[in-house]
């Protein structure tokens, strides 16, 4: 356990995992400066009450002379570096993020879930099977609860999702088992290139030992690569290539470390982007030691995510189906190829990540029947994809719905899967799955009653 008592300690970036930072820290003794960018009364109540906690409040900027006296510096995911902090590290202080100060304060067995896709379903089903097996699992991280605000708790098992931001900032931190589900193009509006977004995701790596577990999808030479720069033992997953450790072949999840088989018709999670998912999860609760019953139930019961692939209703014969959050090209290409509706009207475009589209347009003459663009990179999107099928422009949400209505042919899906953030018109990504959802609903009410509604 790190001592921190009396010691002067930064954190920087007031959101809900700094703050549970700034508490742990409060609470364990040590000087707390809590620190933020954002003026005064743009804080939350949360972050201001640190003050009456008894942490110094340094809002509306980083002034460099509160970095010359600290000790430790503990830095949110979504802050951008500045030159006081770089000073502070070149001075060869410690600067972590609040997963890796929190790791610190924890003695049960970590299980990491990280990727560009794939991590929230894959943290909470694996959670869930865990659970099954009758361990005290906590299941959060960049997802859901910050593992700050749970230490001293009770668990016997960690799953926590990683960011790529989070993974720049784990120094210590092991993992028993870790999985990295995909490295596809995402945030290189934040990277300086691929190669960099790619290595801060694989550093978790590096301290695992032979005998923890290196999750990897099966002939992923990237992925591999970063699993290579530690000793763990790799498992392999794959929903397509029979080959993998843990893989889908002959109509079941077949794990062959374990020896166990899990019939697909019992598994709940649709879209083969989820079998995988769902593949990797088997790996990485075996290797924690779950029973195969335990996990046989847990792919019973689990449904999903709200967002991810979620179907929303049938109406006049067409599926729709909410992704909101496919917030990348890999993701939407993995939504599309994973439909079971032989083609979909796709709707995409919101804030531009500035990665290819080009993979998204190939997969979109394979299984697109048409595409609504709208938002921010509705012309970057169009202008990729123009010729390859009809492209219609919508200015809301709604508009997009009656665009993608009016494309879609009886059988066919109408997919929301954005391949960009939704800031630009959205407050977040469940706010943006929200409108597609009453939009679809109102759909519904237009054709003269409930036409199939799916709850599912
Ligand atoms: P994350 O937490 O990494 O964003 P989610 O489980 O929330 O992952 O899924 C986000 C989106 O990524 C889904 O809506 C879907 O479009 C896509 N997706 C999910 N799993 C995969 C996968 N294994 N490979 C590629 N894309 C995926």
């Amino acid at each position: 356990m790190m001592d921190v008592r009396g010691r002067t300690v930064i954190v920087v970036g007031l959101g809900r995992s700094g703050v549970a930072a700034a508490r742990l820290l409060m609470d364990r003794g040590a000087r707390v400066i809590a620190n933020d960018g954002a003026p005064r009364e743009r804080l939350s109540a949360a972050a201001a009450a640190l003050e009456a906690g008894g942490a110094a409040l340094a809002p509306g900027g980083h002034d460099p002379a509160l970095f010359e006296r600290a000790d430790l510096v503990v830095v949110s995911p979504g802050v951008p570096s500045f030159p006081a902090l770089e000073a502070f590290e070149r001075s060869g202080r410690e600067v972590i993020g609040e997963l890796e100060l929190a790791s610190r304060f924890v003695s049960a067995p970590i299980v990491l879930v990280g990727g560009t896709n794939g991590k929230s379903t894959t943290t909470a089903l694996t959670g869930a099977m865990l659970e099954r097996a009758g361990l005290r699992t906590f299941v959060g991280g960049n997802f859901g609860t910050p593992l700050a605000e749970v230490v001293g708790e009770a668990w016997d098992v960690l799953v926590l999702e990683i960011s790529s931001f989070q993974a720049e900032r784990v120094p210590t931190l092991h993992a028993r088992a870790h999985a990295l589900l995909n490295i596809t193009d995402d945030h290189l509006d934040r990277y300086s290139s691929f190669a960099a977004y790619a290595d801060a995701k694989g550093n978790p790596f590096e301290r695992m030992a032979p005998e923890d577990a290196a999750v990897v999808p099966l002939g992923d030479a990237l992925v591999a690569r970063q699993a290579a720069r530690g000793r763990a033992r790799v498992v392999t997953f794959s929903a397509s290539d029979a080959r993998a450790d843990v893989a889908v072949a002959g109509g079941a999840i077949v794990d062959r470390v374990a020896g166990a088989s899990y019939p697909l018709e019992k598994v709940r999670l649709a879209g083969a982007h989820n079998l995988a998912n769902a593949c990797a999860s088997v790996a990485l609760a075996a290797a924690m030691g779950a029973p195969a019953g335990a996990i046989a139930e847990a792919l019973a019961r689990f449904e999903g995510l709200p967002h991810r692939t979620a179907l929303v209703a049938d109406v006049d014969g067409v599926r729709y189906y909410d992704d909101s959050k496919g917030t990348n090209v890999g993701a939407s290409v993995a939504a599309l190829s994973g439909l079971r509706e032989e083609r979909a009207v796709l709707i995409a475009g919101g804030r531009d990540k500035l990665g290819d589209y080009a993979p998204l347009v190939a997969a979109l003459r394979d299984r697109g029947r048409a595409l609504v663009v709208l938002g921010e990179a509705a012309e970057r999107i169009a202008a990729a994809a123009g010729g390859v099928l009809p492209i219609a422009r919508a200015s809301s949400m709604d508009e997009a719905v009656l665009a993608a209505r009016s494309l879609a042919r009886p059988g066919d899906a109408v997919l929301l899967s954005p391949a960009c953030s939704s800031f630009d018109m959205f407050r977040d990504y469940k706010d943006r799955g929200d409108a597609f959802v009453r939009a679809v609903r109102a759909l519904q009410g237009s054709t003269g009653g409930p036409a199939g509604e799916v709850t599912s």
